[in-house]
């Protein structure tokens, strides 16, 4: 049984996607023109945002994000402790300090109680300036925008939204993408709207921002790729990638209604035995990933034992929370807890998810965690 089962899906679209992919071939344009055009045209309108910038990768697009709006040396970026790292990487390597907030333990989101609190410290501390919070879509499931949103504009922080995993999901009905000042998303393999390589890309209303981005994305050009006014990036989708999400982008929808359908299937056979991911009445979460959580991690490891027996996958989504890594400095937070994310690494489990899985293979995941909860 496969993680994220990626073949099933080409091989419903196969047909679509090569004609595209040869459309390419045969133009021999391989660098941005029209499908690139047209799918940032397509992406906008979905996620109901003004401009849509595409870029080489989910890391470049924050990374284009924190460029554009010059953060770096002296400042303070906020982020929870639990997401990928990429989230944040590019700020540091553009000088900026991290700063990771526990996340809550019902959504698994950035707490906003200890992100205020941490953000007051910066301020009283007097080393850093407070500049931006990224808030991340994480599991694909926007929350809590309307807490975080009302802090960045007490402080008056840029607030990112780290939408790789929430292509498809909404919040109180605004599609992720368009719930921060800026937003970036990944089209990794496999995320919600994921193509056949690297791609990215970043959602802005702004006029003056769209156009630093397109410059920052050629090598700061001004008039053209000769003619730069400032320091950028090669960073851009792939004309092929392009070709490939704009097949993508037409199944999305259906695609997101079957991961619910999937998700509540789950839900149901789960419950009583373990706890099932929760989502909030007025949002709908793109399910990137199905989580489950369990009491402590005996639980959880028997669990995944006992599914490897049956040669079903598993995976620790993400095995160690940002404090952890050795990467950042430890003065950053030594004084702090971490107490919801470190019960998170402990007790969840991501198990076989796709809006392609077979309700064969869900029953035998299900039975497996069954089997291995009674076991003992
Ligand atoms: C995947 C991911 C990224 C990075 O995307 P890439 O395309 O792999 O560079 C950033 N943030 C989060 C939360 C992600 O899941």
């Amino acid at each position: 049984m496969d993680f994220i089962n990626l073949r099933a899906q080409y091989q419903q679209i196969e047909n679509d996607i090569n004609k595209r992919v040869l459309g390419v071939l045969r133009s021999g344009k391989y660098i941005l023109g029209d499908a690139v055009e047209e799918f940032e045209g397509k992406l906008a309108d979905y996620v109901g945002r003004k401009h849509a910038v595409t870029c080489g990768n989910g890391t470049d697009a924050l990374q284009l994000i924190y460029m554009a709006y010059d953060i770096g040396k002296g400042d303070a970026v906020f982020c929870p402790d639990m997401t990928f790292i990429a989230s944040i990487e590019p700020a540091v390597m553009l000088g900026a300090h991290p700063f990771f907030c526990d996340i809550d333990r019902k959504y698994y989101n950035i707490d906003p109680l200890d992100l205020e609190k941490k953000i007051k410290r910066v301020i009283s501390e007097g080393k850093y300036t407070p500049r931006a919070i990224v808030a991340v879509d994480f599991l694909g499931q926007p929350f809590d925008y309307d807490k975080i949103a009302f802090i960045a504009k007490k402080y008056n922080l840029l607030l990112i939204e780290d939408a790789a995993q929430g292509m498809g999901a909404h919040y109180f009905g605004r599609m992720c993408g368009s719930l921060g000042d800026i937003s970036a998303t990944s089209f990794f393999p496999t995320k919600p709207l994921g193509c056949y390589g690297d791609g990215g890309a970043v959602f802005t209303d702004d006029d003056r921002v769209y156009g630093i981005l397109k410059s920052l994305r050629v090598h700061g050009k001004g008039k053209d790729k000769y003619h730069n006014v400032r320091i950028g990036m090669n960073s851009r989708l792939d004309t092929i990638q392009a070709a490939i999400l704009l097949q993508k982008i037409e199944i999305l929808e259906n695609e997101i209604i079957q991961r619910q359908k999937i998700a509540s299937r789950y839900d149901k056979k789960l419950s009583g035995y373990v706890n099932t991911p929760v989502t909030h009445e007025k949002c709908r979460s793109s399910f990137a990933q199905y989580i489950i959580t369990v009491d402590g991690k005996d639980i959880r490891d028997r669990i995944v034992k006992y599914l490897k027996r049956m040669d079903i996958p598993t995976l620790f989504y993400y095995p160690n929370p940002l404090h952890r890594m050795e990467v950042f400095d430890k003065e950053i937070c030594e004084f702090d807890s971490y107490d919801n994310t470190e019960w998170y690494c402990d007790c969840s489990i991501g198990i076989p998810f796709s809006p392609y899985i077979t309700e064969d293979e869900q029953d035998m995941v299900v039975n497996g965690i069954i089997e291995a909860i009674k076991e003992e």
